[in-house]
């Protein structure tokens, strides 16, 4: 019997192999013999785990070729979102309006007046772009920007109750996905955190008997992900204000997602505006910039002058401090909101989230009927209901329209993992038989994409 070991293509037989010529040219000598050597190491891995590999140069030359090429594939890629959740967090939650990406663009790729007042030639401060923006969205007299809102209740409980005691409801006290954990986030602010009530029922009283000489401050924190549902009783934060005035205690409100147009008209009902914690009189309200503001990752605080300028001074916000580029998309989106009537139409994370259900059945039945001429692929459209994601309203089924796609000889678990590889990647929901296309989230310039993206799937081997 032949050794197969002997039998491996050398690294030089390999590189000189006509099936990777092309690839050559495209990569550096140290990538491509590197691509080669793992591929041989691999085919030798097989052969002694007892395995019998197909030892064909031109085969094997062939693979080296689509692994230096996936391998010079950058990391981060384009996804077609078919999930039908708008604010998909391992998608990066809120797409940008054109104008916030060109703005992020423009300032990623040169200088700007950052910190440059230009009328007087003197220093002045990043966040002068956007506090009259969050100023007129929220009725603040002041307001700044972080990077998130995990940052925002961070800084915000240092700078205002580090070594004192912060009174937040037990029906209050959330953990928004991964680590966000409003004890530990208590913690790491330095502030102690002082509970009260009971996770169903919280009363004026229970805040009232714990506050004395070392509150620092009042938190209501809105429950983003979850509702505490049946014999359920909590304190309006208009009520919580009134106790903060009565003994002179700050509150804070950790409003969360943002939303700054009502969405309730829409089906889309339980998320607190941003301007309703600083009408009933809050200190100081904080927010996301990536969920319903619709803009990129921030935490954006709004409230008193004094607080903010706290806060502003805390060492914590040169950490916290947003980049240029964020800080120019932050403000093209809040320059969106001048014109409400224009705001629904033209902030895409709205503008999905308040498309008719008619518009995305029309769009469905359309993209099945071009999905049907694919061989091998049946399409059907059918109503479905699906969740906006991202920490916002989370027992609002929002009802939508999907495609069931399947192929021919592919499972669907196949068949979804294809599309999630291929280029541009398309991430669906997978269900028994079929990989379901919502379209609420996916751009009508993606949609012949899409359709491509379908096509490709009956052809070959997944990308990696
Ligand atoms: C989402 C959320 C946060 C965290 O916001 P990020 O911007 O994701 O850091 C904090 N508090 C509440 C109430 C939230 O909904």
């Amino acid at each position: 019997m032949s050794n197969p070991f002997r039998d491996l293509p050398s690294i030089a037989r390999l590189l000189d192999h006509p099936a990777l010529a092309a690839a050559r040219a495209r990569h550096s000598q140290d990538a491509t013999t590197a691509a080669a050597r793992a591929e041989v190491d691999a085919l030798r891995a097989a052969i002694a785990a007892g395995d019998a590999p197909a030892l064909d140069v031109g085969e094997i030359a062939g693979r080296v070729a689509s692994r230096l090429d996936s391998e010079a594939r950058p990391a981060l890629r384009t996804v077609i979102n078919a999930t039908g959740i708008v604010l998909h967090t391992n998608l990066g939650r809120s797409p940008l309006h054109e104008d916030a990406a060109r703005a992020a663009y423009e300032a990623g790729r040169g200088y700007l007046n950052l910190e440059l007042d230009l009328a007087t030639g003197t220093r002045s401060s990043r966040q002068d772009a956007v506090r009259a923006n969050i100023c007129a969205l929220t009725g603040a007299e002041a307001a700044t920007a972080v990077n998130n809102c995990a940052a925002a209740t961070v800084i915000v409980l240092r700078a205002l109750a580090a070594g004192r005691e912060v009174i937040v409801s037990r029906g209050q006290l959330i953990e928004i996905g991964g680590s966000f954990r409003i004890p530990d986030i208590m913690a790491v602010s330095g502030a102690t955190l002082r509970e009260v009530g009971t996770t169903n029922i919280t009363r004026v009283a229970d805040y009232e008997a714990a506050i004395g000489p070392n509150t620092a401050a009042i938190m209501r924190v809105h429950t983003s992900n979850y509702r505490v549902r049946g014999f359920t009783s909590a304190v309006e934060l208009a009520a919580l204000v009134a106790l903060g005035k009565k003994h002179n205690v700050p509150v804070i409100d950790d409003a969360g997602s943002g939303q700054a147009v009502d969405l309730a008209p829409f089906g889309l009902p339980g998320e607190p505006l941003v301007s309703a914690g600083i009408a009933v009189g809050a200190d100081l309200v904080l927010f996301s910039g990536d969920k319903l503001l619709g803009g990129p990752q921030a935490g954006i605080i709004a409230g008193k002058a004094a607080h903010i300028q706290k806060i502003e001074r805390d060492p914590l916000m040169r950490a916290f401090r947003l980049d240029k580029m964020t800080l120019a998309a932050l403000e093209a989106t809040l320059r969106l909101y001048r014109e409400p009537a224009r705001t629904l139409r033209e902030v895409p994370t709205l503008r999905m989230l308040t498309t008719p259900l008619a518009e995305l059945r029309r769009r469905c039945e359309a993209l099945a009927e071009r999905l049907r001429t694919l061989p091998g692929v049946t399409a059907a459209v059918r109503d479905d209901v699906a969740y906006v994601g991202g920490g916002s309203l989370p027992d609002v089924a929002v009802p939508t329209a999907v495609i069931a796609v399947a192929a021919d000889g592919v499972s669907e678990s196949e068949l979804a993992a294809r599309l999630r590889t291929g280029t541009p990647a398309v991430v669906g929901r997978v269900q028994a038989g079929a990989v379901l296309l919502d379209l609420r989230a996916v751009f009508e310039h993606q949609e012949d994409e899409l359709v491509a993206a379908v096509g490709r799937t009956r052809f070959g081997e997944r990308e990696t």
